[in-house]
């Protein structure tokens, strides 16, 4: 598999479904990290194409964060809703190479199993709405995982055909996603292990639409005293509401077993991203496929 090595790229690619919680701070400052560390570039994307999850003035809420707590970004902000296009055209190639077929299934069909491929045969879906899902095969996807070592799974286990376009019309993350990593030249990949699965799906698109395949880290999902994941959708507060940036800052480094020195406790923002650009050790990051108290 072809992975580039020339220079670093990473990024942070939030969806504006709500505030920035704790978990997404995790993901921010771990991938910001990493990029700096390793001299790299880190570049934000807005992740804005799934409609009905988006809420009015999150992204400025989310850029007002990553300022206050002192992240900053290389280059323009990307925002998928602007670059439908190039998702259309990565469409348009996988039809041409005959990847790509029109699905009715109602989503019940799926729930929790692999699409069983119903429509694949079916030449007779002219009418919309329609679904598009991409034929995918039962080879092994293998990656190394710099935090969680190496992976393995099979598509036809996991998610089988999968959907690229929605019959409402909106273009499905994995596409999305891919695309934009090789638009944007990301090199490497720092997000949270809700998304480690995905991983999968991902690789095997970009091997089908001829894409670098970037290095993949996912750490330790965030989750609260239940053992659920923290979303943006249902905290409505804020990460930083009552509490100063050093202090979540600090927080998230603990989070992420970075064992931040005694004298950071009263130092300023800028201080602290500077001890922990140059400590930072992604070897310290433990894998946790169940999540971590946060
Ligand atoms: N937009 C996704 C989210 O907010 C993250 C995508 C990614 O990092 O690949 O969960």
């Amino acid at each position: 598999m072809d992975i580039r090595n020339d220079g670093y790229t990473g990024r942070f690619a939030p969806t504006p479904s709500g505030p920035l919680h704790f978990g997404s701070i995790v993901a921010a400052l771990a991938s910001y990290l990493d990029a700096r560390h390793n001299d790299g570039k880190w570049l934000l994307r807005i992740e804005d194409i799934d409609t009905p999850r988006v809420r009015a003035g999150a992204d400025r809420q989310i850029i007002d964060t990553l300022e206050i707590l002192g992240l900053e970004w290389d280059g323009d902000i990307v925002y998928q809703s602007e670059r439908l296009g190039h998702y259309e055209q990565a469409l348009a190639m996988l039809a041409d190479n005959d990847l790509l077929y029109r699905c009715r299934c109602p989503r019940r069909v799926t729930k929790g199993k692999p699409y069983p491929g119903t429509c694949r045969t079916r030449a007779d879906i002219d009418a919309k709405p329609y679904a598009l899902r991409v034929k995918t095969s039962d080879r092994s996807i293998i990656f190394e995982d710099v935090i969680q070592g190496r992976l393995t799974g099979r598509l036809n286990e996991l998610t089988g055909d999968f959907i690229l376009r929605r019959s409402d019309g909106l273009i499905a993350y994995n596409l999305a996603v891919v695309v934009d990593d090789a638009g944007q030249n990301i090199t490497h990949v720092v997000r949270g292990a809700d998304l480690v699965d995905t991983t999968f799906n991902q690789i095997y698109l970009q091997s089908v639409l001829n894409l670098p395949v970037p290095v993949y880290a996912h750490h330790p999902l965030a989750v609260d005293d239940s053992g659920k994941k923290i979303s943006k959708q249902d905290r409505a507060t804020d990460v930083l509401a009552g509490v100063s940036p050093e202090a979540v800052l600090l927080r998230a480094l603990h989070f992420l077993e970075q064992a931040p020195e005694q004298n950071l406790m009263r130092a300023g923002k800028r201080d602290i991203l500077a001890w922990a650009i140059t400590h930072w050790n992604i070897d310290a990051v433990r894998s946790s496929p169940t999540g971590k108290r946060a």
